[in-house]
């Protein structure tokens, strides 16, 4: 009994010391929310990237064409990493810098530009889906047709559908042996949350398309405690979907490499 209890005892501190060295470790302590240094060229570039939409910002505001008026910043310093992903502000949008033109690499702790996304902004653009307001703006876009890709639905609010047919035409005249990365796409349009949170994903406003999966590595299925990285999408697809203004989830720490999605406020261009 005695040496029972000796050895909870002793697992406890154990534990409560691992604890605390994974906490540093991990990051999972860290609080988020802060104004990001480069807040004014950051928001110049996402007035610049929705020109059809965004009317201009002030340091207090975001101000769209219909008048709505975003407030920039919530004030809150001390958000959790969860928090920070189902209640931003605007700024949080920026919270770390997207990797455009970056050889890929095991992404910093928590490091997920673009999975930020302040919602009544998005949906502002583009819509609730459940609502049914996005349906009436998708497009079918040819997938590939070179390869017998098929087509795909996404909006054609902020020129989306137009930039992804570039992305398509580019794509199908990479070697033949890419396709098989790219072809049969595995979604666009999707009126869902993201997996185990209540923020809207990108393909609810039909702004975001999953490559095959065939290649396919996603956080949620590494095991372990925290996401091991990695990836098999060969880089020349990542730099043709940057270069027509989509992100790529394989640059992120909670890491997706089938998922693009259109958030050209991200990149520099
Ligand atoms: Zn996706």
């Amino acid at each position: 009994m005695a040496r029972g209890k000796r050895f909870i005892a002793t697992s406890a501190i154990l534990g409560a010391v691992f604890g605390m060295l994974c906490g540093d470790a991990t990051g999972a302590g860290e609080r988020y929310g802060a104004v990001p240094d480069s807040v004014k060229q950051d928001l110049d570039r996402l007035v610049a990237a929705y020109p059809d939409i965004v009317a201009g910002h002030d340091n207090t505001f975001l101000t769209l064409k219909n008048g709505t008026r975003f407030r920039i910043s919530d004030g809150r310093t001390d958000k959790t990493f969860q928090e920070l992903l189902e209640s931003p502000d605007i700024d949080d949008m920026f919270f770390v810098r997207y990797p455009a033109g970056v050889e890929p690499k095991q992404p910093d702790m928590n490091s997920d530009p673009g999975r930020v996304r302040f919602a009544p902004l998005f949906v502002a653009m583009y819509g609730d889906c459940k609502k049914n307001e996005v349906a009436k703006n998708l497009r079918t876009v040819k997938w590939l047709p070179k390869h017998n890709g098929g087509s795909v639905k996404v909006t054609a609010v902020n020129g989306v559908a137009d930039a992804l047919a570039r992305v398509s035409r580019a794509l199908d005249e990479l070697p033949d042996d890419l396709a098989t990365y790219l072809v049969p796409a595995a979604g666009a349009y999707n009126c869902r949350n993201v997996a185990g949170s209540r923020a809207p994903s990108m393909h609810a406003y039909g702004a975001a398309i999953d490559i095959a999966t065939r290649y396919a590595d996603y956080w949620r299925w590494s095991a372990g405690e925290q996401p091991r990285w990695r990836n098999r999408i060969p880089v020349a697809i990542v730099r043709i979907f940057e270069q027509h203004g989509f992100i790529w989830g394989g640059a992120w720490y909670h890491y997706d490499t089938m998922h693009f999605e259109y958030r050209p406020e991200l990149l520099r261009r």
